[in-house]
């Protein structure tokens, strides 16, 4: 998934920031306010991490201005203040979930995952697709109960895939969840990329269609 992170300490934003590309993730990194207002256009992520103590235009601020411009985003607020009346007033805002500084990076984890997932609006950190079951939080697909061997880029174009079911997902989509992973994804680097992944896939009886003229699709297996 596509995360922004909007932290102004150089060192927690790194350190948040490698942890959530271990799991496959593509991070964008803003360490003001003003910054992160400018990243911040409709469906350019899918979760944003928004620390509230920030310089020039706070957290708080970013918030609510990006709610009233209808950005959806889900957000998950980190703070040092853990006092209750900020909890309540971000949450007021439209953050989907609080933070207090310090915290554990498997517990910042945990939550992103949970925010995906409610913003994919199921309610397992498991996503099955016919013969298909995608860990999310393991990070490992199993075809039948067994694991298939995917590289991290895969897993992610794969989890991609699943989450939209039914719905085509667009080269573009699939290029930026590459981006940052390998240099210049062209229209010819995804056709490759999703053909090695339909092979991949192939024992399971699961296709990866092509959509002509706009992208790939998982069907919804028959019932
Ligand atoms: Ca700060």
């Amino acid at each position: 998934m596509r995360i922004l992170i909007v932290e102004d300490d150089t060192m927690l934003a790194e350190a948040i920031a490698s942890a959530l590309r271990q799991s496959a993730h593509v991070v964008t990194r803003a360490a003001s306010g003003d910054e992160a207002e400018r990243l911040l256009v409709p469906d350019a992520f899918d979760l944003v991490l928004l620390d509230l103590g920030l310089p020039r235009v706070d957290g708080f601020e970013v918030l609510r201005r990006m709610r009233e411009r209808r950005v959806k985003v889900p957000v998950l607020v980190l703070t040092a203040r853990d006092a209750p009346g900020d909890r309540v007033a971000g949450l007021d805002l439209g953050a989907d979930d609080y933070l207090t500084k310090p915290f554990q990076l498997p517990e910042l984890e945990a939550r992103v995952r949970a925010l995906i997932r409610r913003a994919h609006a199921i309610a397992s950190s498991e996503i099955v697709h016919g013969p298909l079951k995608l860990d999310m939080a393991g990070r490992r697909l199993y075809c039948r109960g067994e694991p298939v061997e995917l590289s991290a880029r895969e897993l992610a174009v794969v989890e991609l895939f699943m989450l939209r079911e039914g719905r085509v997902v667009t080269k573009q989509q699939i290029a930026d969840h590459l981006y940052g992973w390998e240099e210049g994804s062209s229209s010819n680097t995804i056709e490759v990329f999703v053909y090695r992944l339909r092979r991949k896939l192939e024992p399971s009886g699961v296709d990866i269609r092509t959509v002509r003229g706009m992208g790939y699709l998982i069907d919804r297996p028959a019932a």
